[in-house]
């Protein structure tokens, strides 16, 4: 890897030299060579014994007159780096990185853009099966108003090319993004078909809008009473309004067929569908994206295939957990594209946006008073927790209440206690609403929240049914930054989408595209966004050695931007362009 024609760009050091010797004697010597001492250059190997980076490789790649935010606190800012073999080489002043290059080395002058480290999503189900072959009835990306008329031609139009009986359904639905004034009903639905059974879901993943059909073979009529769990909602006369919630939609999945497909067809369908998310992914400038569950196998086939264009972080739970379990396998087991992460989350409560998290306090304004679904026994909890932490797997709980997040923790710091082991890091999938003694244990064992990221731009329109007092303590990076804390972004897309930018905006302004400020004392920075959207992300998978900012010696992964988030006007960051995703030092998306 090491070649001598070129001039090395830092001192070559013994192999078990003291990395903070390393880092400055780096940095002095590339400082000198350009004379720019202002401009803090870093050069640092991340794993002395292996690293080929500062023995004088040729870059395949400079990148010049860049306003690059590193996030690498040790030199923050540079204006230029090298890549070769995927990986930083030296990040510095464009004068010095410009020495370095060879005759085969590309150079890319950005002009002044912005780069930033590529983002990195902690939470995300990934589905591009869904988004392939499936009607999708809201835009799953972005904040866009559809009317009830689109909806039902989209499904009219599915209906036409289905046989009778068979499921027309309806993906990606927001009850709160109509253009209509009114809620989709019963009779909307059954304008698509009445031979049909059709269904609408909504993105969040706990109600569903069906039509008249679908009631009918399901058994269900406006005297069915609401199971556990569960609700048919009735119009102003008692009717039934097509609205099902939670385990109440349990009778329509035993009714009505759906397509089936052979073995080899389903193979290519999840090879497919991770094909297809791994480009949307790429267009958000998301170069990690930790996957609940989907087809470990499919991944592995799309990288095989040279078509996965972001790394994976794997996580699972069920009979495949088991397996892990059972193998021996450990959370870190893969190479940097598929790498085992944590379990997928385990859950202890409700959701958010549907209203069913565990909270110590009632819902404001709810009679009688309804204080959310705990999912699951303290016991039980501290069993999956103690067994998982055992096997050395990362435990993930998702938790969005305070009462679930208490829960988890106490499960947390029992194990821990039985089983010590440093840097476990638990991860808490949402941790939403917080407190200060529950920010002082996660502080105490060192665990990862990943909070909703596109939400406080998204989803304001739900944020009134907790009110002010409650999201002043919700999605609270403020105050878990300020314990120091590693909160990372993790969008759960479906419910959420999965852009970054659009996430940083939020987190910047605390408003919502409905022009409503909630919470406003959690706000951070925009470098603190960028933080938890990058470095944050690769602490929460134990890879902070390899990603989550821009230094030598690290994965070449990084965004560049149309125009800077710490000048645009902080309402527009979401508008930014995406101009490049590079993953590895290959572009994986160019605008
Ligand atoms: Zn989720």
């Amino acid at each position: 890897m090491t070649d001598s024609r070129h001039t090395p760009v830092s001192p070559t050091l013994p192999a078990k030299a003291d990395r903070r010797q390393f880092i400055n004697a780096a940095g002095a010597s590339l400082a000198a060579l350009a004379g720019a001492p202002e401009l803090a250059a870093s050069v640092l190997a991340q794993q002395p014994s292996s690293q080929a980076t500062s023995g004088g490789t040729v870059p395949d790649l400079i990148v010049i007159n860049a306003k690059v935010y590193t996030m690498d606190p040790r030199a923050p800012r540079a204006e230029a780096f090298a890549v070769s073999g995927g990986r930083f080489v030296a990040v510095g002043s464009t004068s010095d990185v410009r020495n370095l290059a060879g005759k085969s080395t590309q150079t890319f002058d950005a002009k002044g853009m912005t780069v930033v480290p590529g983002f990195i999503d902690c939470h995300n189900h990934a589905g591009g099966e869904t988004l392939l072959n499936e009607v999708l009835v809201g835009n799953p990306f972005e904040v866009e108003f559809v009317s009830i008329r689109s909806i039902i031609g989209k499904l009219r139009d599915r209906a036409q090319n289905t046989p009778p009986g068979q499921w027309v359904e309806g993906f990606f639905f927001d009850d709160t993004k109509l253009s209509d004034k009114r809620a989709l009903n019963i009779h909307d639905l059954d304008e698509v078909s009445s031979e049909h059974p059709v269904i609408v879901r909504h993105r969040g993943g706990h109600t569903y809008f069906y039509n008249s059909k679908a009631f009918q073979m399901a058994g269900i009529t406006k005297d069915t009473p609401n199971p556990m769990g569960g609700t048919y909602d009735k119009d102003a006369n008692g009717n039934l309004n097509g609205r099902v919630t939670d385990l109440a939609s349990a009778p329509f999945s035993k009714v009505g067929t759906r397509k089936t497909y052979t073995a080899a067809e389903n193979e290519t369908r999840a090879r497919d569908g991770v094909a297809h998310i791994s480009k949307q992914f790429a267009r958000y400038g998301l170069t990690s994206v930790h996957h609940e569950g989907g087809s470990l196998q499919a991944m592995q086939d799309v990288r095989a295939r040279g078509e996965l264009k972001h790394r994976i972080s794997y996580e699972t739970n069920g009979r495949s957990l088991e397996s892990m379990i059972g193998a021996g396998i450990q959370s870190g087991f893969g190479d940097e594209w598929i790498k085992f992460g944590a379990t997928a989350e385990h859950t202890v409560d409700g959701s958010f946006s549907e209203r069913t998290m565990a909270l110590s306090t009632p819902y404001p304004n709810v009679t009688p008073p309804y204080k959310g679904n705990v999912t699951e026994t303290q016991d039980t909890l501290n069993q999956w927790v103690e067994r998982v932490h055992r096997a050395g797997i990362q435990v993930n709980c998702h938790a969005n209440g305070d009462v679930a997040i208490d829960m988890y923790l106490t499960a947390m710091e029992r194990a821990l206690k039985l089983a010590p082991r440093a840097n476990a890091r638990p991860k808490i999938t949402h941790c939403t609403l917080v407190n200060p003694s529950l920010i002082a244990r996660m502080k105490a064992m060192g665990a990862v929240p990943a909070l909703f990221t596109t939400y406080a731009y998204y989803n304001t329109d739900k944020f009134v049914f907790y009110g002010e007092e409650m999201m002043k303590n919700s999605m609270a990076f403020r105050s878990l930054i300020d314990a120091g804390i590693y909160a990372c972004a993790g969008s759960d897309f479906s419910p959420g989408p999965f852009a970054a930018l659009m996430g940083i905006q939020g987190m910047v302004t605390r408003k919502g595209w409905d022009g409503k400020v909630w919470g406003a004392n959690q706000k951070i920075t925009v470098s603190e966004a960028i933080a938890v959207n990058t470095y944050n992300g690769a602490w929460a998978s134990g890879e902070e050695a390899i990603k989550g900012s821009i230094t030598a010696g690290k994965l070449a992964d990084y965004v560049v931007l149309a125009d800077d988030p710490h000048t645009v006007d902080p309402e527009k960051i979401k508008d930014i362009q995406i101009v490049r995703t590079v993953v590895g030092g290959t572009i994986s998306h160019q605008a």
